[in-house]
C-alpha cells in the first residue's frame, strides 16, 4: 500500500508521535496506513537466547512482561515512558522509527546491542540499532520499509544494566538520560561496559571514553567517578526550556553514576529498582 500511495503516505502505529505532529500541522501525510489491524505484530518472545519484540508491542506490554523483566534495563525504560495513556498506545517499533533525539528506547537498545529487523518489498534486513538511526528523526528505512521486530541479545550471566532518565514531569520527554550495561568478571572487575546517553545530542551519544574508564578495570569509587566525568564530557546538549548546556551536562554525570551503581548491584544478583527521576522528587 505504501508503494501505491507514494512517499507522502505514512504508517500509523500507536499514533503518540504522529497524531500530535498532525494536530500541530507539522506532519501532513496524504494518507495513513494503519498497522493496528495486522495480526502477530505485537509479541515478546525468547528465541535462541535472544528476546524478539514485535514492532507493534506497546510500551505497557513490555513494562508488564515477565520475559522482558529478565533484562531489567528494558523494564526501567518501558515503565518510565510518559504516562499510562501513552504507554498503552505507543509502540517500540514506532519509537525506533521516529528516531526522536529525546526518545527513551534508542539509548537502552544501543547499550544492549539490539538489532532492528525491517521488512519491505525487497525482503527483510537486520541492522544494529546504532547504525539504524542516522540522524535526528532519520533512519535507514526506505519509504516502503517497515520496522518488523527488535531483536535483543540476552545479556550473559554477569552482565546487567540500568537506565535512568530525568524528566520535568511524567508526560514529557527526558531532559537527559543514561543507559549503562556492564559485564563483570567477578564482583569487582569489569570485563566490558557500554554507556549511552539520551537527549544530549541529535542521536544517542555512545560515550566510548566512559566505557573505556570501566572496561578491564577494577571498579573502585575512583573508576566510577572517572566514567561519570567522561560521560559528562561526551554529552553534546543544546540549551532549551529544559535547561542550560551546563545543567544538562551535570545531569548526565549524576545519571551515569546512578545507573552505573544500579547496574553493578544487579550484576551481583541484587534486586534494584530504578525509575525515572522527576523534578522535585
Ligand atoms: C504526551 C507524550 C509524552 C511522551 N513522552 C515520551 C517519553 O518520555 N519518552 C519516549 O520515548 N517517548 C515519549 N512519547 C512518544 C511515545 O513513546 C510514542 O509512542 C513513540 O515515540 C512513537 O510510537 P507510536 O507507536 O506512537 O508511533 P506513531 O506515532 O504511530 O508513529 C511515529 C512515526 O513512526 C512511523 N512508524 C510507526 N511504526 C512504524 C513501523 N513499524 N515501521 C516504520 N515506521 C513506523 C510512523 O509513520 C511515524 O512517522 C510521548 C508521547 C506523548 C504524546
Amino acid at each position: 500500500m505504501l508503494g501505491q500511495l507514494g512517499e507522502d503516505a505514512k504508517v500509523l502505529a500507536g499514533g503518540q508521535s504522529l497524531i500530535p505532529l498532525m494536530k500541530l500541522r507539522l506532519a501532513r501525510p496524504s494518507a495513513l496506513v494503519d498497522l493496528n489491524h495486522i495480526p502477530r505484530t505485537a509479541y515478546i518472545e525468547a528465541q535462541n537466547g535472544d528476546l524478539r519484540i514485535g514492532a507493534m508491542t506497546r510500551h505497557a506490554e513490555i513494562e508488564d512482561s515477565p520475559a522482558a523483566a529478565r533484562i531489567p534495563i528494558l523494564h526501567d525504560c518501558a515503565a518510565g515512558i510518559a504516562d499510562p495513556q501513552v504507554r498503552n498506545m505507543g509502540t517500540i517499533g514506532g519509537s525506533v522509527a521516529e528516531a526522536d533525539p529525546h526518545g527513551d528506547w534508542a539509548p537502552v537498545l544501543i547499550a544492549l546491542g539490539a538489532e532492528v529487523e525491517s521488512i519491505g518489498p525487497a525482503g527483510g534486513r537486520s541492522v544494529p540499532i546504532s547504525q539504524f538511526i542516522k540522524d535526528a528523526f532519520t533512519t535507514v528505512l526506505g519509504p516502503t520499509e517497515l520496522v518488523r521486530e527488535i531483536r535483543v541479545p540476552r545479556p550473559g550471566a554477569r552482565s546487567a544494566g540500568a537506565y535512568i532518565a530525568f524528566k520535568r514531569c511524567a508526560p514529557v520527554y527526558p531532559t537527559a538520560s543514561a543507559a549503562v550495561q556492564v559485564t563483570m568478571l567477578d564482583d569487582d572487575f569489569c570485563q566490558d561496559a557500554k554507556v549511552v546517553l539520551g537527549s544530549v545530542g541529535l542521536t544517542p551519544v555512545i560515550a566510548t571514553e566512559a566505557a573505556a574508564a570501566l572496561r578491564g578495570q577494577a571498579i573502585t569509587p575512583h573508576a566510577i567517578e572517572r566514567a561519570a566525568e567522561a560521560a559528562m564530557a561526551a554529552a553534546d546538549p543544546q540549551a532549551d526550556l529544559r535547561g542550560s548546556v551546563d545543567y544538562k551536562r551535570l545531569l548526565v554525570q549524576v545519571l551515569t553514576r546512578r545507573a552505573l551503581l544500579a547496574a553493578l548491584a544487579r550484576s551481583r544478583g541484587e534486586k534494584v529498582e530504578v525509575s525515572h527521576e522527576y523534578v522535585g522528587r
